[in-house]
């Protein structure tokens, strides 16, 4: 097939414009037309002026990822945005695995960008120094149970643990709760909303305490529970690297 058509599935990064990548902003202004969660396309009306916009709502993304394809066959330029990185929970996988099913044959390009696991931990200091895992708490497309036993998992081999998604409050509850189980040592909790966005909120607090912010927890909130060595000085929650094992400083 030869048309000019491609495809860009691009990672906003958390919010505000300077935590987007060089080549984001360079897609973003090249492409003809930008396909996205109407949230998303608010966060970027710096490069939409002048472009075709295709808008979606939430549980809309099958619809944007063919519109995607569909604007691409005819040779237009489309970008296909997600926020943070488009692999992490993000419009990528979705949009590889139907080309792939129908045989598509148009390039893409998967922009990274940063993602909120990352964007929320350096606001709380540095959380994720050590291994961590990061779980989605969304139950609309992976089981309940499944969710629940990863987290379970992840406590038991002492990761970090990132939680996108806490949008369901009994299954974040239930969550911690297994999480505090496990623990046998106190752990502290970072729990970060609209990071690099208008009316950020930060908060570092632990297992024990953390209910007293559940009001908080909303769509654009993420949570970092710490692992044994995490520990909380001068407002900063850190995991320490190890380097104390070895070094005197
Ligand atoms: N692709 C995105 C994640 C999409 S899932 C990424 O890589 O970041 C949506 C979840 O991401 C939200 O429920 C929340 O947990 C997290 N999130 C996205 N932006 C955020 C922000 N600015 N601050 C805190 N959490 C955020």
């Amino acid at each position: 097939m030869a048309n000019n058509g491609a495809i860009f599935v691009v990672g906003l990064g958390p919010g505000s414009k300077e935590y987007r990548t060089i080549r984001a902003q360079q897609v973003l202004e090249e492409a003809d037309i930008i396909v996205g969660y109407n949230t998303y396309l608010k966060m970027i009306k710096d490069v939409t002026d002048g472009k075709e916009v295709i808008g979606a709502k939430m549980k809309e993304e099958v619809f944007r990822a063919k519109v995607t394809i569909e604007k691409a066959l005819e040779g237009k330029k489309v970008a296909l945005v997600s926020s943070g990185d488009p692999q992490v929970y993000g419009m990528a996988s979705l949009l590889l695995d139907m080309m792939i099913r129908h045989g598509y044959d148009i390039p893409v390009e998967v922009v990274p960008g940063v993602t909120a696991a990352l964007a929320v931990s350096s606001r709380l200091g540095s959380p994720l120094s050590l291994d961590y895992a990061s779980i989605s708490l969304s139950d609309l497309l992976i089981p309940r149970e499944e969710i629940l036993l990863r987290v379970r998992k992840a406590a038991e081999g002492d990761f970090t643990i990132v939680l996108y998604n806490p949008i369901s409050k009994p299954l974040l509850e239930a969550s911690m709760e297994i999480i505090r189980e496990v623990k046998k040592v106190p752990i502290p909790v970072g729990i970060v909303d609209h990071a690099f966005r208008d009316n950020e909120k930060v908060i570092i607090t632990d297992l024990d305490s953390w209910k007293k912010y559940e009001q908080l927890i909303g769509m654009v909130t993420t949570l970092v529970i710490g692992n044994s060595k995490t520990y909380v000085a001068g407002n900063k929650m850190i995991t320490p690297r190890g380097y104390e094992r070895k070094y005197s400083y």
